[in-house]
């Protein structure tokens, strides 16, 4: 969305922080799970009546996915797929319309990352990139989870290249930018076409000139390797946060899931050496519930393992039908109530298990860059989200924190470390 808003801005456009203000609201959408599509219409529903004389346009996966169901709601004027997104400037200079392309007709395109250009800290008015600048080094997926819609709407995997990566987080860091956010649909799958690896781009990232670190977003447990591992929970400049995107850790689930892992239990290994070796990193997960055929015996699989993994925070998904997946299909679908009662179980497991974790962060020494000045707020590497007290500091500036409290919710208390 950095690509866009600087076309955007070049083209005349003013970007505003009041959406009631707003004459054109563009919205990104995600298809992945039944919830975000419910979540997606009603926050263009909320659009139209907060801001009623704003025209909204409409892209990513679900605009790719629903092109015609979208168009019906109110004050939608454009629809634009997945493969028309760079067009995006151009096609408000248009009336109306719905620019989309058939699911078979995804692109192949390389990611080029020509059209990026890094806004000025100072005139950014979007909350997520003021302090972490976010680069996409990769889009679509090799492969074929049988819940999964994204490698219909989104192609097979394709990379930016090396070199345009480290130029872009260059001229970033220099902006002043001290986070940059590694994003893709399969960041793992990174030079799939161009023979280097994530652990090569990192390697290139890390020897640049500046005070900055850089996070990873979620890795697929396939693409994690031992040295991929050593490097995020060691390095100096990599955040220590691992998000490994399991999903089940029931064999024969994640068969079903078409997710098959040679060894389970070597995976499972991996991680807990991983949260062994580095016991302040942080360690994240996603885990789908109720998956079609998934028994007692396999959630209480599951649970055990993520009991013995200790991760420090886990999204928890009940699964939905997304219409055109295999698993859609797929017979004994789990009743809603029972997905419940799991989702329920194992959130109080991760509570748990988060809590050990911020009770052992406590005292560690962390830095944060500060988000929000009132209430004085940041991130820390190992992702604790924290609240500072009684401390002034200006935004996008470093600060050296340590947790006091241990309490789970977003926010954890700290204290300045001088
Ligand atoms: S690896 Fe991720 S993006 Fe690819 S098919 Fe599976 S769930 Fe979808």
């Amino acid at each position: 969305m950095s690509t866009l808003r600087s076309q955007l801005e070049k083209n005349g456009y003013i970007i505003i922080e009041n959406i009631e203000d707003a004459d054109i609201v563009i919205v990104n959408t995600c298809a992945v799970t039944s919830f975000t599509e419910t979540k997606t219409r009603k926050l263009l529903l909320g659009i139209s009546s907060s801001a009623p004389a704003a025209r909204i346009l409409v892209t990513g996966c679900l605009a790719q996915q629903k092109p015609e169901e979208l168009k019906e709601l109110p004050n939608v004027q454009w629809i634009v797929g997945n493969l028309f997104k760079n067009d995006i400037v151009d096609i408000i200079n248009k009336e109306n319309g719905v620019f989309h392309s058939s699911l078979d007709n995804v692109s192949s395109e390389s990611l080029s990352l020509d059209n990026v250009t890094v806004v000025p800290l100072e005139n950014d008015a979007d909350g997520f990139s003021r302090t972490r600048f976010p680069v996409k080094i990769q889009e679509g997926c090799n492969f074929r989870c049988s819940y999964c819609i994204v490698p219909s709407l989104r192609g097979a995997s394709r990379s930016a290249s090396g070199d345009s990566i480290v130029a872009v987080c260059k001229k970033a860091i220099d902006a002043g930018y001290k986070e940059l956010v590694l994003t893709g649909t399969h960041i793992g799958q990174f030079g799939d076409s161009n023979t280097e690896s994530l652990l090569d781009l990192l390697n290139k990232m890390v020897v640049l000139d500046g005070d900055f670190r850089i996070r990873l977003t979620s890795l697929d447990p396939r693409d994690i390797n031992d040295e991929l591992l050593q490097i995020i929970g060691g390095h100096p400049k990599i955040c220590d946060h691992l998000h490994v995107s399991l999903q089940s850790l029931s064999g024969p689930v994640l068969k079903g899931m078409h997710r098959p892992y040679v060894n389970l239990e070597t995976l499972i290994q991996k991680i807990i050496n991983f949260r062994n070796t580095f016991p302040y990193a942080g360690l994240g997960t996603d885990l789908i519930v109720g998956f079609p055929g998934e028994k007692d015996d396999h959630f209480n699989e599951t649970l055990e393992n993520v009991k013995r993994i200790q991760f420090s925070y886990a999204h928890i998904f009940r699964y939905s039908i997304r219409p055109q997946t295999i698993a859609a299909t797929l017979p004994e679908q789990v009743p809603e109530i029972e997905k419940t009662r799991r989702s329920d179980i194992l959130r109080a497991v991760i509570d748990d298990s988060r809590k050990k974790f911020l009770q052992n962060s406590k005292g560690i020494l962390k830095r944060i860059i500060v988000e929000s000045e009132n209430p004085l707020r940041g991130l820390t590497s190992n992702y604790i989200h924290v609240e500072v007290q009684n401390t002034e500091c200006r935004r996008n500036t470093w600060l050296n924190i340590s947790v006091i409290s241990d309490n789970p919710g977003r926010y954890c208390l700290a204290q300045p470390v001088v």
